[in-house]
């Protein structure tokens, strides 16, 4: 292809920088990124729970245990190593960017790689100038380990008030996210643990996301998408139980050791809400969606009205869906007539037998299973 109609190809979109502002008021693309970015990772994550879920089971997994090969086999198996690293990728991406937004409001120089060492002298008399940015010329982008170094800095010299000080607190964590990413993406090597890997998700990376989008500088801007009760972009639908399986993971990781049956009940909360084809509740812009929960509450009677109810993996009843809230959750029967898995037709939702009811972990869910 000739080289001005490549131009031309990688041209044919929209930069957000046409209005007469200053370029440090400007609207961004950095924070609606980051909200993308943040809700392709957490749908990765929370995957991790069909891919590796067997292992929920036990409490520890012994490497190279003969009675845990199983367990150790799965959590090193393809699918898991996919979703670690996109979970990864994308979360570390979301976290650069909004530090970037940071760093473009206070001056947009503060967000570029051709800036010299002292960030505070800088700022300080920069923002008495006026700075004109051609977007045909713009200057590259800050990485990551230097937007972080900025932002300290900028925190230990109050430029950045006390609300940033949670930047502050988790700088370390951050410097090892930005390590991790780095062996992913420079050399593709180094596979956490599955368990090391949900303990660093529910007790650094998910609380601190949430800090980040509390923000006032990610809540003003008109071109963030946001849900009028508050809620952000990123998180995943509202569930019809009213559970917040964020929030939950979040709570749990502060107490330092994570429940690992807990964590993938709510995982996989997580994963349906995602899934979940209806409207969200709180979007207010959402389109009549009463044909689309009759076709699925038909296709859950359809399920359930096998004329064998003995036959492998039969649906024999329907219960109402914690996730989406209709009446899909399917009830099915294994061989040998126990009921042993269900899934919702509407939003997948499948709970697995092994991780025992809601209220077994304090979560106010019907009951799903009986045991004996
Ligand atoms: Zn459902």
């Amino acid at each position: 292809m000739a080289t001005n109609s490549l131009k031309q190809l990688f041209e044919a979109g929209f930069l957000q920088s046409e209005l007469d502002l200053p370029s440090h008021l400007l609207p961004s693309t950095f924070p609606r990124l980051a909200q993308i970015s943040f809700r392709t990772g957490l749908r990765a994550y929370f995957s991790t729970v069909q891919v590796a879920g067997l292992s929920e089971e036990t409490t520890t997994v012994t490497k190279g245990s003969s009675s845990n090969e199983m367990f150790w086999r799965k959590e090193n198996c393809f699918d898991y190593i996919e979703a670690y690293t996109e979970a990864i990728l994308h979360l570390h991406h979301g976290i650069e960017l909004a530090l970037k937004e940071l760093l473009r409001q206070k001056h947009s120089l503060l967000a570029c790689k051709e800036l010299p060492s002292s960030a505070v002298l800088l700022c300080r008399m920069l923002n008495k100038e006026s700075f004109a940015e051609d977007p045909d010329d713009s200057p590259t982008s800050v990485e990551f380990g230097e937007a972080l170094k900025r932002i300290v800095e900028l925190i230990k010299h109050k430029v950045f008030d006390e609300t940033f000080g949670f930047i502050q607190k988790n700088h370390d964590f951050l410097k090892h996210l930005n390590k991790l990413r780095n062996r992913i993406i420079h050399r593709g090597m180094f596979i956490m643990d599955y368990s090391a890997f949900d303990l660093m998700v529910s007790k650094y990376l998910l609380p601190f996301m949430v800090s980040l989008s509390d923000l006032p500088q990610f809540k003003n801007s008109g071109c963030i998408p946001q849900f009028s009760s508050g809620r952000n972009y990123w998180y995943n639908k509202k569930l019809a139980c009213d559970i917040d399986p964020i929030n939950e993971i979040v709570e749990m990781g502060q107490h330092g050791a994570v429940d690992r049956k807990k964590l993938a009940f709510l995982k996989e909360l997580g994963r349906a809400a995602y899934h979940n084809p209806l409207n969200d509740a709180d979007d207010t812009r959402r389109i009549d969606d009463s044909a689309e929960r009759f076709r699925y509450e038909i296709l859950a009677q359809v399920e359930t009205s096998n004329h064998n109810p003995h036959a492998y993996e039969a649906g024999t009843e329907w219960l109402k869906c914690p996730v989406c809230g209709l009446g899909t959750l399917v009830k099915y029967i294994d061989g040998e007539g126990e009921h042993s898995h269900m899934s919702c037709v509407c939003c997948t939702f499948s709970p697995n037998k092994s991780l025992g009811n809601g209220r077994d972990h304090g979560l106010a869910i019907d009951d799903f299973w009986t045991f004996n």
